[in-house]
Parts: C-alpha cells; structure tokens; sequence
C-alpha cells in the first residue's frame, strides 16, 4: 500500500526509497523514482529503469533518454517541465520486462504519484504502461495514438498510448510514427493553435423605436 500520510511528491519519494515490496529490491542500486516537475500538465510512464537510470537514479538517462528529450524538445518542453516516471521502480535483472507481480507490487507507488502530480495527461510508453494504465489487454501496436479519456487514480486524465522510445531507437518507421503522435501532445494539453476569436456583429439598429421607449416620452 502506499505510505500513508505522506502528502508531498518528494516526501513520497523519500518514503519509497527502501522499499522492499518486491524481489526487484535485492539487485538495485536504489529506487529510480521519478523525476520532473512535481505539478506537470504531462506525465509521462515508461517501462523500468535500465542499467543507467539505476546507477544514476533518474528515469531515461540512457539513449532512450535522449530520444525522449528530442522529441520533447520538437514540441517545445524540457524535461523540466513535464514528469518522467517507469512502471517499476527498480530494474529488473539483465533489462529483463517486468513480470505481473512485480507489476502489481510497484502500482501503488505510481498511482500515488498520480494522485499527488494530477497531470491532465499521461503519455505512456510502451505496452507495458498502457495495458497498466488503461486496463485494457490492447497491444501499443493497436493504440498508439489515440487518446482515452479516462479516470486513473480517482482524477479524469487524457491517456496517450505511444511507442517506447527504446523500440524506435533502431526502427525509423517507427520513429516517424513515434514523432507524428508526439506532435500532438500540444494540442491535447489544451496548448495547440487557438481559435481566432470572432468579433460578435453588433445588434442591427430597431428601424421602430421600442414600444418601451417610446411610452417613456409621454
Ligand atoms: N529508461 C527508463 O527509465 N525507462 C524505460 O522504460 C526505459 C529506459
């Protein structure tokens, strides 16, 4: 369960640091929690920490770190101004995918910081988030890009299923897919092109004078 009482994303953080819910915990350097801005609009979710994020603690710091920080930046954001966090919070052994109990383990840990981030959408990357956060069995190859409109850990959030940078590393096809569904994170955040506002038509000039008014002269 998650820690109770713990009311802020970094106090959170703390409390999860020597957590031991599941057999991840024996072959981690430490927790790679998640890292960001604390009240991002965009959350995204990946998989698991790989070798580097658990040397250096921080999510996406390998080369599928780097593909993320390109893409955001062909959208105008930083990391710091979004939230990056993983399924698991530990690292598997040898990359392996993360299995279902360590899955079911490491879940309180990240609706929590839904809870305490409220972003307005979660971007997830990869089949493993996605089935996770949608609750639904449907593979990334289906889904990808289509946003759902969902409620996830009591909030209503817009879900954006998208490949996992690491599996467009090596496959351009999939990286142009990858860089077309980014494109419309904008848009769904609510910071795509505007309406031009439309100056309302004045009301035409009565060609009689109201009846009101024209009592009010006698
Ligand atoms: N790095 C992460 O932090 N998560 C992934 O899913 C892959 C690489």
């Amino acid at each position: 369960m998650p820690v109770a009482g713990v009311e802020t994303l970094e106090a959170y953080g703390v409390a999860t640091a020597g957590c031991t819910r599941c057999r991840l915990a024996q072959g981690r350097t430490q927790v790679v929690f998640g890292a960001g801005n604390p009240h991002a609009d965009l959350m995204f979710v990946g998989e698991a920490p790989g070798f580097h994020e658990d040397k250096q603690g921080v999510p996406f710091v390998g080369q599928a770190g780097k593909l993320l920080e390109g893409l955001l930046a062909g959208v105008d954001l930083r990391r710091e101004d979004v939230y990056i966090a993983n399924v698991l919070k530990c690292r598997p052994p040898g990359n392996r995918d993360p299995q279902q109990d360590e899955i079911e383990s490491c879940e309180p840990h990240l609706f929590r910081q839904i809870e305490l981030i409220e972003p307005k959408v979660i971007a997830t990357l990869g089949n493993f988030a996605t089935k996770l956060l949608s609750g639904r069995p449907l593979g990334i190859t289906r889904v990808h890009g289509q946003e759902q409109a969902l409620t996830i850990a009591g909030r209503s959030v817009l879900l954006y299923p998208l490949y996992h940078p690491a599996a467009a590393l090596y496959t351009p096809a999939m990286l142009k897919v990858l860089e077309a569904d980014f494109a419309r994170l904008p848009e769904l955040m609510g910071h795509g092109p505007q309406p031009i506002a439309v100056e309302p038509e004045p009301e035409p000039e009565p060609l009689v004078e109201a009846p009101a008014e024209q009592l009010g002269l006698f």
